[in-house]
């Protein structure tokens, strides 16, 4: 067993595992990398013991930092449903600049669905995105954060049906902005152009479901169709719909209103 650090730090409400050992290895005047190696952790990377810590590493952090396992422990996720755990990111993707500041990385901040900061109110921010945060419109995010308070309740919710229907707007948004992937790793972009144009259309998905959408729509061109299309791909029912009705709105919509749209 190694010895005990000389110094320790407590942990904080929600702080998570990886970012509470990099303050008590900065309290220890070492790096990360340097902790782990004392503390006999086989990982090079702290960031992998958020999510799965045996009984045998929080033991040996446990005693390195003279706190209880069971504190460690509690420092990583809990087990979680695989809707939530593909809302939850593995790497940092967002952070708050104030608590960052401090030397803090919390748990909540890994949540797709996390919008503000729940310790300080401060909005998040993304990793990649540029310190001209401000050019984002209010607009946009006010319903990105609406969209993500939704996500929330998506994830929490009991059926799969709310997820879905989220993830089918977020589809077609990234369809919009011809961004490929998975939906729930657009929720989790590092680039907040991405991210927020995909929380805000769950905002919007819902005072408009996306079947009508295209019909209402008075210029469906075909970049919108395709959209659609790809939004309903996985339910051949819905698609069938939406398709019928896309091309009906785009032959009613004109050559016109078609070629405006190039
Ligand atoms: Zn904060």
């Amino acid at each position: 067993m190694p010895r005990p650090l000389p110094k320790t730090v407590s942990p904080l409400p929600d702080e998570l595992l990886s970012g509470w050992l990099s303050r008590l290895a900065a309290a220890n005047y070492c790096n990360n990398a340097e902790l782990l190696a004392h503390i006999e952790i086989d990982t090079t990377h702290g960031t992998a013991l958020d999510f799965s810590i045996d009984a045998a590493a929080a033991e040996k952090i446990a005693n390195a930092a003279r706190v209880a396992p069971d504190v460690v422990r509690s420092l990583a996720f809990p087990a979680m449903t695989p809707r939530e755990a593909s809302l939850t990111a593995q790497m940092p993707f967002q952070h708050c600049l104030q608590c960052s500041r401090e030397g803090l990385s919390l748990r909540h901040w890994r949540r797709a669905w996390a919008f503000d900061c729940q310790v300080c109110g401060t909005r998040l921010v993304q990793t990649l995105g540029k310190t001209g945060d401000e050019q984002i419109s209010g607009k946009l995010i006010f319903r990105a954060r609406r969209g993500a308070g939704m996500l929330e309740c998506a994830a929490r919710s009991r059926g799969p049906k709310q997820l879905r229907r989220a993830m089918r707007a977020v589809t077609f948004a990234m369809s919009l902005k011809t961004f490929r992937g998975d939906p729930s790793f657009a929720v989790q972009n590092p680039r907040s152009e991405v991210r927020l144009f995909c929380l805000a259309a769950i905002a919007a998905a819902r005072s408009q479901p996306l079947a009508k959408a295209a019909i209402v729509s008075k210029s469906i061109d075909d970049y919108a169709r395709v959209a659609l299309l790809r939004a309903f791909e996985k339910e051949p029912r819905l698609l069938a719909a939406v398709d019928h009705i896309a091309q009906r709105r785009a032959k009613s919509a004109g050559p016109m209103t078609a070629a405006s749209h190039n």
